[in-house]
């Protein structure tokens, strides 16, 4: 062989080995580069536990080892109880806030039966005050609502039953004067009837002052008779007692002619008995400059408030006697039938808006504790009326006043004229009357009481607290209060 042959063979050997370690380098290095593969799919398998296996699992991952498996369970377990957990403690939140608000409920319907209770007994019905607690759900693990009801039932056996029904007195007002200046000039309509007639507001809140620190207490005339049906199966009447505390007087009032007839306009009294914000009755009233207001500006808002801040001035919440005539409406509402040309629909519908006004009012009042009184349609003189003239009054107070007022059983007759004498009631105005359904009737007598109770009926007499009896015979009233200290300062004097 010559030298470049060789040469040749040399670098052809050279090229093999070159080549050899070349294929060797390439199967050695492939583990390499597998284990950085392995980095990366570790890198992924981590995001894909932080997603919470929202993503496709990789191809790579479903091959989990049966340990990360295993983990990968327990972890799912885990969060599934943590969210039931937590569904659970809302739960319970809930149910416990439930409770509370039950409880919050049944406290404060307990505070008002205890309310309502106290209020009870402070108006001597302590039998009422007892059931009224009674009624509290487990009342009986209520330590506070048993020594309640101990000191109930404690002081109703104090109670003293009123010795005589025939030995209380009745008093009565009309609309009381709000602006003396007014109903006391000279251009008003009745100067001097207001000066004899009527009582002042100031006046009036001066004797309940001095009833109550006497100890009265107003008393319904259904306090002291009650009607009731006997064996016989008729109805009849009979005394009721009266259970007040030693020292306390029952005392019945009554005020006239609630009416707020159109001569008093102007004049100084209150216009009408309204229903107020507060959805019981009041008064309103039209100042000289035509302000309107509401308020105590005649008997019922005045005692109303009053028996309010002394419960114990009333028995078992009877107020008073509202008596109302039918001649120009009732109440303050233009509510009689001939103040109307009832032919013409739009009068026919002013008559049925005042009728249904007044009827709301009435129906306020009776839930305030107030009752009402025919005071008759006409305001005529029953004892002159002849029975025809009787007949059509009563008729006409059926017709038009009592739909507004509801029923009633009592009767004040106008002018205070009884229909008989005192020797008892026969004769056909009184059937005509009873059949009317009146039970109660009320004259005026200067008396202290005067007071007759029999099978068929009772008859009161009233004591007029007006300045007529005020400045002429005080001494009649000198059991209720002192006139002289009472009597308003600017009346004229009395001719
Ligand atoms: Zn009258």
């Amino acid at each position: 062989m010559n030298k470049d042959k060789v040469r040749v063979l040399v670098i052809l050997g050279e090229l093999l080995v070159i080549c050899i370690i070349c294929v060797l380098f390439i199967i050695q290095g492939a583990p390499g580069s597998h284990r950085d593969e392995g980095t990366g799919s570790n890198v992924h398998a981590a995001t894909i536990e932080g997603d919470g296996g929202d993503e496709p699992i990789p191809e790579e991952n479903k091959a989990l080892s049966p340990e990360e498996e295993a983990e990968r369970l327990r972890l799912e377990k885990e969060r599934l109880a943590e969210q039931e957990r937590l569904a659970e403690e809302a739960r319970l939140e809930a149910e416990r806030k439930r409770i509370e608000e039950e409880k919050a409920a049944e406290a404060q319907r307990t505070a008002g039966s205890r309310d309502q209770a106290e209020l009870c007994a402070a108006m001597y019905d302590y039998d009422g005050a007892i059931d009224t607690l009674k009624q509290i759900p487990d009342y009986e693990k209520m330590e506070e609502v048993t020594a309640a009801i101990s000191t109930y039932e404690s002081a109703r056996t104090k109670l003293v039953k009123w010795e005589d029904n025939t030995k209380i007195s009745h008093l009565f007002v009309h609309s009381l004067i709000v602006d003396t200046a007014r109903a006391f000039r000279k251009g008003s309509s009745q100067p001097v009837g207001y000066n004899r007639y009527m009582t002042t507001v100031g006046e009036f809140k001066a004797m309940l002052e001095s009833l109550y620190e006497k100890g009265y207490v107003l008393v319904s005339m259904h306090d002291i008779a009650e009607r009731y049906v006997g064996e016989d199966g008729v109805e009849k009447l009979r005394r009721k007692d009266i259970y007040l505390p030693e020292g306390k007087m029952p005392l019945v009032i009554s005020q006239d002619d609630v009416n707020y007839y159109a001569y008093m306009d102007n004049d100084g009294f209150a216009d009408k008995l309204v229903i107020g914000e507060d959805g019981k009755p009041t008064c309103q009233y039209t100042d000289t400059d035509g302000t309107v207001s509401f308020g105590e500006y005649d008997v019922l808002p005045i005692v109303d408030n009053f028996v309010a801040e002394h419960p114990d001035f009333s028995y078992r919440g009877a107020k008073g006697i509202l008596a109302v005539t039918g001649y120009e409406g009732a109440l303050g509402y233009d509510t009689g039938w001939h103040m109307y040309d009832l032919d013409n629909p739009d009068e026919a519908a002013k008559l049925k808006a005042e009728q249904e006004a007044a009827t709301a009012v009435a129906e306020a009042i009776k839930a305030d504790g107030w009752e009402f009184a025919s005071h008759s349609y006409t305001h005529t003189d029953m004892k002159k009326n002849s029975f025809e003239k009787v007949i059509y009054d009563t008729d006409k107070w059926e017709r038009e006043v009592q739909p507004i007022l509801g029923d009633t059983d009592l009767y004040i007759y106008p002018f205070g004229s009884d229909i008989c004498d005192w020797r008892g009631y026969k004769g056909d105005k009184y059937e005509y009357l009873k059949k009317a359904g009146f039970w109660y009737f009320c004259n005026v007598d200067a008396s202290q009481y005067w007071i007759q109770i029999t099978d068929n009926y009772m008859r009161m007499g009233r004591i007029n607290a007006d300045g007529e009896r005020m400045v002429k015979t005080p001494g009649k009233l000198d059991y209720f209060f002192d006139s002289a200290a009472i009597l308003d300062k600017t009346r004229p004097a009395l001719e």
